[in-house]
Parts: structure tokens; C-alpha cells; sequence
């Protein structure tokens, strides 16, 4: 999907001054009851504070005109709301906004809203840049540089919910854009409590969900935490031997190991799992391998989202043809497996991450940047 950009800006230019007050976002509820407390005000304000930034979408502290005006001045000389900036946007015919966002540090990374019927989805990312080295995905190509902070996680949200029209509103949150998010998982679940809490986004647990290349002891740290939130594990090989090659972080874990950890996250949650498999032309799209994928999922409560590569440039994978990716669905359908097959299109916001970066780096006209279907 080639998207025009209809935004850009230059989100490397150096800060003129240092703005040494703190990321509000960043503060847990606690952490900021806790300000309040030592600042002679009651903790309940922490509630005012957050609703005016989420459900009203108030960054300047001034606005918010249930605090008492001294607090107000306070906050503003101790807190930033908002530390990011759209660096580019990128819109495609069918809905889907694709957003570059520039970070404090000079540091990008996307996410993306999705407009399907009613539902508005979101997809954020969690790390800057990503360490699993998934061989045909364009995050990883550069490695992981850091972790995002919960408050910059958090951005990413209000600024797509601030794309929305008044008539929509947020419905789902993926964890499914740039880096791994169970290795910055403390990070990735404070940005959910908010989201998931009345005065923040609202947004229900069962309709948020977390991508994960599968790393079973943050696995089983997220199913003790309690929360059901639906979590997607990126299989892509049905057996260790190719999943080695395409999924690097599996020769140290193995496929027996990620699904008791998946099967161990579904007893405790209750959530069905999903399975998410790129399509890989030539590489993981035979019958044999699908044979082989519908024997290790045949047995269990899960949904496997199959979803054809989108081509990354410089990397020799392809999309499988119509007939073999048809062929396969086959297999695993008859295999007794419960399969959705995505379109790569805008609404499919489970593909390619980490390429509008890249593509922005590489070039230095912002029209030719090939921004891709990003998940659902
Ligand atoms: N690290 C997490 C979440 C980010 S990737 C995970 O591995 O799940 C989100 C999903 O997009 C993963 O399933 C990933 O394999 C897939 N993906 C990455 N590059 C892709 C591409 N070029 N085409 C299709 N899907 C891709």
C-alpha cells in the first residue's frame, strides 16, 4: 500500500533549550497521588488530572479548570503532558492512518489507527526499534535501541484517539506495532492500566491484545498479573528446525516451551489465543508445513490469524501466490483448525511495522515513502 504523506516535520531538530520538568504520563497512579499528596492537595485530583488529558484530550494544565489555579501553575512547572511529534502521517483510501512519531530523544517509531465498520482499532509500539531479529521484519533490521516509556507508549494512543471524528469512538488496542512488548512489559502494562481504566481510554481488556514473539517467563509474569487481556503469540514455523531460522530468539526457547507457556496464559486468563503465522512464499506456505501447524494447534482453544509478508525492500522474502496461499487455508481448515486468513490491506493492521521509519531514513522525499498495511 503506497500512502501519501500528508504531514511532515522535522523531528530532529535540536531542542533550543533543556525542559527538565518530568513526562506526567510516565507517573503511575500512585506516583502521582503520591506528588499530590506531598504537594498539600487530596490524591483523588489524580483522577481529574488523567480524565482531563484522555477523555477530554487537555494537555495544558490551565484548561484544567476543576484544580485549583495555584495547583494548575504547579503542575505546569513540574509536568509535561505531551513530549512527542508527529513526524508524518500517512493516510490510506481506506481508512487507516499511519502515524511517525518523533520522540524526545530524536528517536522514531509508528502506530497506526484502523477504521473497520465501527470498530477503530489502534496499533502501538513498545520498544523503539526491536532486539528478536524476526528475519523478514523491518523493525528488528537495526536492532533494539531502548525500551519506551509508559508516558511515550501512552502518547501514541491520545494522539490517534485525537485523529478520530467526534462520531467515532476507540474501540481495540494492539500491542502489535514496533518491538517486542513482553520485553518491556512493566512499561507496556502501566500504559494499559491506563488505558483500560475509566478516567483514561475505557478501553475493555478483552479488547486489548499482546503481540509477543513469545517469550515464555514474561508470559507466565503477564497471566499472574491477572488482567485478561487477549494475548497473540507469532508463531510463523511449525516446527523448531525452520522456526530457528525465521524467529532467531526461538533456538534458546523452543516451540514445546512458547506453547505451554501460551496453553499455561489461556488456563488463567480464559482469553482464547491467538496464533499469528506470516505467509512466507517458498518458505513456510507448503501443505506439508501446513499439515504440520494444524497438528500443533488442532487440540487447542486458539484462533490462528494466517497473514500474507508484506514485502519489506532489501529483504528476499515474498508473498505467496493466490492458489498456494489458497491451498494452505485448506489444509489448515480441513486440519480442523479455526483459521482467519487477513487481506494485506489498511485494515489489516497485523503486517509490517517498523517500515515508514525506515523508508523516512532512507529517503529524503517524504512522497515516496511505501508505508504498509499495518495490523489488526
Ligand atoms: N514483537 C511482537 C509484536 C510486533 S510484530 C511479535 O512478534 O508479535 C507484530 C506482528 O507483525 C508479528 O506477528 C510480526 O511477525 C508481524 N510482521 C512483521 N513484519 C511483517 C511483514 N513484513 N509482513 C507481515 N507481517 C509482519
Amino acid at each position: 500500500m503506497n500512502l501519501p504523506v500528508i504531514d511532515s516535520g522535522n523531528p530532529s531538530s535540536p531542542a533550543t533549550s533543556v525542559d527538565h520538568r518530568r513526562h506526567l504520563l510516565d507517573l503511575s497512579d500512585e506516583d502521582l497521588k503520591q506528588w499530590l499528596i506531598d504537594h498539600g492537595q487530596p490524591g483523588f485530583r489524580a483522577k481529574q488530572i488523567i480524565h482531563w488529558v484522555f477523555q477530554r484530550r487537555v494537555s495544558d494544565f490551565q484548561e484544567m479548570s476543576d484544580l485549583p489555579k495555584a495547583l494548575r501553575t504547579q503542575l505546569a512547572e513540574s509536568f509535561r503532558v505531551l513530549v512527542t511529534t508527529q513526524s508524518a502521517v500517512v493516510q490510506s483510501t481506506d481508512g487507516t492512518d499511519k502515524v511517525l512519531v518523533g520522540l524526545p530523544d530524536g528517536g522514531e517509531v509508528e502506530c497506526v489507527l484502523l477504521r473497520d465498520g465501527s470498530r477503530r482499532s489502534i496499533c502501538v509500539s513498545s520498544q523503539v526499534g526491536c532486539a528478536m531479529g524476526c528475519v523478514f521484519c523491518a523493525s528488528g533490521l537495526d536492532g533494539v535501541d531502548r525500551n519506551l516509556t509508559t508516558g511515550e507508549i501512552l502518547e501514541q494512543m491520545l494522539l490517534l484517539q485525537a485523529r478520530l471524528e467526534d462520531t467515532e469512538r476507540l474501540s481495540h488496542i494492539v500491542m502489535m506495532g514496533m518491538g517486542e512488548p513482553l520485553a518491556n512489559l512493566d512499561r507496556v502494562l502501566g500504559a494499559l492500566n491506563v488505558a483500560r481504566s475509566s478516567d483514561g481510554l475505557g478501553i475493555s481488556p478483552r479488547r486489548i491484545t499482546i503481540s509477543t514473539v513469545g517469550l515464555p517467563p514474561a508470559i507466565d509474569r503477564l497471566a499472574n498479573n491477572g488482567t485478561p487481556y487477549n494475548l497473540a503469540v507469532s508463531l510463523h514455523a511449525p516446527n523448531d528446525q525452520l522456526r530457528n531460522e525465521l524467529v532467531p530468539v526461538n533456538q534458546k526457547i523452543g516451540i514445546d516451551q512458547v506453547l505451554d507457556a501460551a496453553d499455561r496464559y489461556f488456563d488463567k486468563s480464559g482469553r482464547r489465543l491467538t496464533f499469528e503465522y506470516v505467509l512466507l512464499g517458498g518458505v513456510n506456505d507448503s501443505t506439508d508445513q501446513g499439515r504440520q501447524l494444524a497438528k500443533l494447534l488442532r487440540h487447542r482453544t486458539v484462533l490462528l490469524n494466517v497473514i500474507p509478508y508484506n514485502p519489506v525492500e532489501g529483504l528476499p522474502y515474498v508473498t505467496p501466490s493466490k492458489a498456494s496461499i489458497a491451498e494452505f487455508r485448506q489444509v489448515l481448515e480441513g486440519g480442523g483448525v479455526n483459521v482467519k486468513f487477513r487481506q494485506r490491506k489498511g485494515d489489516d493492521i497485523d503486517a509490517a511495522c517498523g517500515q515508514l521509519r525506515r523508508n523516512r531514513g532512507a529517503t529524503t522525499d517524504p512522497t515516496s515513502v511505501h508505508a504498509v498495511s499495518p495490523p489488526r
